[in-house]
C-alpha cells in the first residue's frame, strides 16, 4: 500500500518508527521487536537506514519482517555518503522485496575532510527515486529549523524544493511543544508544502533520553517537561510512567487539534508503545 494516499484518507493514523541493528548478529532480535510493534496495528511502520549509509540490508531485513504480520513497510535510505550506483542496487533489492514506500533523506554530512559523494541533498534523492521505479516518497522536515539550514526562512524554502521534486508526504524531527509543529504547519502551508505531514512524537522515559536528544535533535524541551525529568530523575518507574503520560497528552493535543497523522518513535521498546496506544484506545483505532 502506498503511504500517501493512505495519509490522506482523513481518519486519525498512529504509525511507528523502529531501527536496525548494527550488527547481523542482531537482526533475529529487532526483527522480533519489530513484529511485537506490528502485532499493535500500527498503520505503518518506518525502518531507519544506518549512520553514513552503512548495513542496508538490515534496513531491508526488518522491513520483510514487518510485512510478513501484515502491516506496510517503509524503508528509510540515505544518500550522501553513497554513490548513484549503489543507491540504485538499493532500490532494486526494495523493488524486488515487493516494498512500495521509501523516506528520502540526505544522512549526516561526512568528516569533515571527506568529500560529499554524488547526491548533496534529500532533493536529488527523491528524483532519482521516482526515475527507478514506481516508488511513493517521503521526507523529513524540521518544525524547529534544521541546523544546518541557516534559518527557518531558508529552511521552509528548501524544503518547499523538495517536496517539488516529487515528495508525498513528510515526517517531523520529534518536537515537544505542539505549538512549535502548529507554528511550523502554518508556515508551511503559506510557502505551498500541501503535502500530508506525520507529527513525529518521541516518548521519553528514561532521564539519560533528555540530554541524548537535546544534543542530537536541537529540539526545544519545555518547562513542563524539565520538571518531570528533574523531578523524577532518581526514580526510574515514575520518570517511565510519566514520560508515556507526557507523550499520550501531547498526542491528545495533537489530535484534538485536527492532527490526523501521528509518527511514534518507539525507540524499540515495544511495551512503552503499546502503553501508548493502550491510553489512546479510544482516541485513536488502530489496524
Ligand atoms: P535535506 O533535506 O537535504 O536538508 C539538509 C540541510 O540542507 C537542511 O539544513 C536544509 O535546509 C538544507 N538544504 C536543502 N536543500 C538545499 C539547497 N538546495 N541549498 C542549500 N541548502 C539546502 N538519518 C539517518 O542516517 N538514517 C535515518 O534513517 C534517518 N531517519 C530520519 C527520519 C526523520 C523523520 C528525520 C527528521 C531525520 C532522519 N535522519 C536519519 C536524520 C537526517 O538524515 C538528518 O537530519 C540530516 O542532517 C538531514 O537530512 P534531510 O533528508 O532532512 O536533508
Amino acid at each position: 500500500m502506498k503511504i500517501g494516499s493512505l495519509l490522506r484518507d482523513g481518519k486519525v493514523h498512529l504509525s511507528c518508527e523502529v531501527f536496525p541493528p548494527k550488527k547481523f548478529d542482531g537482526i533475529a532480535q529487532a526483527a522480533q521487536v519489530a513484529q511485537e510493534i506490528a502485532d499493535l496495528r500500527p498503520a505503518f511502520m518506518s525502518v531507519t537506514y544506518g549512520a553514513a549509509g552503512s548495513t542496508p540490508g538490515h534496513t531491508l531485513a526488518i522491513a520483510k519482517a514487518v510485512a510478513e504480520k501484515d502491516v506496510t513497510p517503509l524503508c528509510h535510505l540515505t544518500c550522501v555518503q553513497s554513490t548513484r550506483e549503489h543507491v540504485r542496487q538499493v532500490l532494486s533489492d526494495m523493488k524486488a522485496a515487493g516494498m512500495e514506500n521509501v523516506l528520502a533523506l540526505r544522512g549526516d554530512l561526512p568528516k569533515e575532510g571527506e568529500p560529499v559523494k554524488e547526491f548533496a541533498y534529500a532533493s536529488e534523492l527523491v528524483e532519482f527515486i521516482h526515475q527507478q521505479g514506481d516508488f511513493c516518497v517521503g521526507a523529513a522536515c524540521y518544525p524547529e529549523g534544521h541546523p544546518e539550514s541557516g534559518g527557518r526562512i531558508k529552511d521552509i524554502d528548501y524544503l518547499k524544493r523538495k517536496v517539488d521534486a516529487g515528495v508525498d508526504f513528510l515526517t517531523t524531527q520529534m518536537f515537544f511543544d505542539n505549538g512549535i509543529l502548529y507554528n511550523f504547519l502554518y508556515r508551511a502551508l503559506r510557502a505551498g508544502i500541501d503535502v500530508p505531514v506525520c507529527a513525529g512524537i518521541m516518548p521519553i522515559t528514561t532521564t539519560q533520553q533528555v540530554d541524548r536528544v537535546v544534543k542530537l535533535s536541537g529540539s526545544i524541551m519545555p518547562p513542563r517537561f524539565a520538571a518531570i525529568a528533574d523531578r523524577f530523575a532518581d526514580d526510574p518507574a515514575a520518570m517511565t510512567q510519566a514520560g508515556i503520560a507526557f507523550a499520550t497528552e501531547q498526542i491528545i493535543d495533537l489530535v484534538a487539534n485536527g492532527i490526523t497523522n501521528i509518527h511514534l518513535y518507539t525507540m524499540n521498546k515495544p511495551w512503552i508503545t503499546k502503553a501508548i496506544v493502550d491510553n489512546l484506545s479510544h482516541v485513536i483505532k488502530m489496524g
